[in-house]
């Protein structure tokens, strides 16, 4: 088991990188553990708690369990604290450990430094510190690093511990989804984790009128220019009138002349104890407050009866009981949707400034791809992805720029992405990534230094790459349909928008009893295609096999199962996730 140690003072930045350096090391395929040593007056157990009471009672060990983790408690009493050979005995084989603290001890290590702690280094005492990763530029004659550049310090950690990924070839049970023993998949939380992390808005902003604003996002809050409604109103046809002068049954006034329309309000001031006609939204006259509904009142010649009159108020709008001249009428970020416009059109606006239409580019590989309605020889297969996947963005309200086809050549593929480089802010790719020599996407972004996430813990999925090429993101899905619409959905989405400018979104998922039964292995997180029965129970398609594309257009939604194992029983709360929460 190999070891390196993360040291420096207080504040120094040293948790944030060893969770950096975690990370990066597990995605880069190593298995990692950790060892943390806490200051003196730490306690790992709390009053109060049972683990505490079994302690305080004598216990010399505590094994404290639950579904998700579990903790071994040993008791010092009168021996001296556990050395760090002694408590790593402990751990479990893993291709690296790494340290926080147990700064004295003679192990390489990295001295995390910021410059506002103002400490001196201890660098400058401890010869196995062999680096200093920092946010400045301390004295020191070791080599310095940017604290913030994870891939850097991890690239020096490797190198000097002669750490490689090991090779983890596919196993041979014939299930091509199993983990291969002692491989750490991402798993999809994580992944998504990330994505959050990293994915910024990307693009500019612009002046969009009202009618072309329905599905962008808004790129500043909106303030109402105009009162809605701009003046009090009356919500009915009626007779108005002051509530003030009338008594309380079996009123009698008198009816003016002439009536209040909307876009035609009745001039003059209405004396007390007299009524005039209203109709729906026309603006109050002056001496009205109170409107009865003329289902409400008898008229007779000049002369309106009304039995029991309203309370004061009724049946009328005060101006700007909606909005206010000044008041947010939609927030920064919000995705405009039909009824926005009518709120911005009566707020007094004619359109807004909205961010730019992210474009999402979208490239197909494969040799043996065939673009549709050509002729297709034995081995040709349609390309169906890339007019899937082009499709998904114009729904999603991106603008799609088709990026092609490439064959399965590492030029042609390169090509491929410099060309979306220029055209694209971001790039959806489909296959080259199983086939083994072939994984020319992975391999790509794994050259250019910025494969970020690689083999995702989902089903249907494998593989799935996530990084960057010539600083556009880029996801590298799966070649085959279903897993290739099932992780645009789950992983590309949530970052597409974002990039858009939307605040990142968790699709809501429904808790429903399944109408299936299913024995899940543990390892991976996985998604059916299913929909809702007339009874409201989650129904899942006949196949799981992920080349049955129909099973999409069978479908209403996916039936999201965790990642660990399950055992599912008709009846059994499962997860459930309506294509319209995914934007479809
Ligand atoms: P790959 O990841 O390139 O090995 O592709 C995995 C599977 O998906 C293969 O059976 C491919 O033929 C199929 N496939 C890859 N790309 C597409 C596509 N654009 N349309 C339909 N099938 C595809
Ligand atoms: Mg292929």
């Amino acid at each position: 088991m190999k070891l390196f140690a993360i040291i420096g003072w207080k504040n120094s930045g040293k948790t944030g990188l060893v969770e950096r350096l975690v990370a990066e090391f597990t995605a880069r395929g190593l298995t990692v553990s950790t060892v943390k040593h806490a200051h003196h007056r730490f306690d790992i157990d709390q009053k109060g708690r049972d683990s505490y009471r079994h302690r305080q009672a004598g216990a010399q060990q505590v094994l404290l369990s639950s579904a998700s983790r579990w903790a071994l408690m040993n008791e010092n009493r009168d021996a001296p604290e556990a050395g760090l050979q002694a408590l790593l005995a402990r751990l479990a084989p893993v291709d690296l450990v790494l340290v926080e603290g147990f700064k004295t001890e003679p192990m390489p290590k990295i001295e995390a430094n910021r410059a506002e702690t103002g400490q001196p280094l201890l660098a400058a005492t401890d010869t196995h510190v062999l680096a200093v990763a920092a946010d400045h530029v301390p004295p020191t004659d070791r080599p310095v690093f940017d604290l913030d550049d994870t891939a850097a310090i991890a690239d020096f950690i490797a190198a000097h511990l002669a750490l490689k990924p090991p090779r983890r070839d596919r196993d041979s049970s014939g299930d091509c989804f199993a983990l291969p023993p002692g491989v750490d998949w991402v798993p999809v939380d994580e992944a998504l984790a990330l994505l959050k992390d990293r994915v910024e808005p990307v693009t500019g902003t612009e002046t969009v009128p009202l009618a072309d604003l329905s599905g962008r996002v808004l790129a500043a809050d909106i303030s109402a220019l105009r009162a809605s409604p701009p003046a009090a109103n009356s919500a009915v046809d009626g007779y108005g009138f002051a509530r003030a002068a009338l008594p309380e049954a079996d009123a009698a006034l008198a009816l003016a002349e002439g009536r209040a329309a909307p876009g035609a309000p009745w001039p003059g001031s209405l004396p007390p104890g007299q009524a005039v006609r209203v109709l729906t939204g026309a603006a109050l006259p002056d001496g009205v407050d109170t409107v009865a509904l003329q289902e409400h009142v008898t008229v007779s010649g000049h002369q309106l009866r009304i039995a029991r009159p309203p309370r004061q108020g009724a049946n009328t709008r005060k101006a700007g009981e909606d909005l206010k001249p000044g008041d947010t009428a939609l927030p920064a970020r919000h995705l405009v949707r039909p009824q926005d416009i009518g709120l911005l059109a009566s707020a007094g606006l004619a359109g807004a400034e909205a961010f730019a239409r992210l474009r999402v580019g979208v490239l197909s590989t494969g040799d043996e791809l065939v673009e549709p309605g050509r002729p297709a020889g034995a081995g040709g297969i349609y390309d169906a992805n890339r007019p899937m996947l082009l499709a998904l963005a114009a729904r999603w309200g991106f603008q799609p720029v088709d990026l092609g086809r490439a064959g399965d050549t590492r030029d042609a593929v390169r090509d491929a992405l410099d060309q979306a480089a220029g055209g694209a802010d971001v790039i959806l790719t489909s296959g080259g990534a199983s086939a083994g020599d072939e994984d020319h996407i992975a391999a790509l972004l794994k050259q250019a230094g910025s494969l970020n996430v690689w083999r995702v813990a989902v089903k249907p999925g494998r593989p799935l790459a996530l990084g960057h090429w010539r600083d556009r993101p880029l996801f590298g899905l799966p070649g085959n349909p279903v897993a290739a619409f099932v992780c645009a959905l789950i992983f590309a989405r949530p970052a597409l928008l974002r990039m858009a400018g939307r605040p990142w979104a968790e699709p809501v998922r429904i808790t429903v009893p399944a109408a299936f039964s299913k024995s899940k292995k543990p390892g991976r997180r996985e998604y059916l295609r299913a929909r809702l029965t007339a009874e409201g129970a989650v129904e899942v398609f006949k196949s799981e096999g992920s080349g049955r594309i129909s099973g999409l257009s069978w479908a209403a939604g996916l039936c999201e199962l965790p990642d660990g194992a399950a055992e599912i029983r008709p009846g059994s709360p499962v997860s459930y996730l309506p294509f319209s929460e995914l934007g479809i």
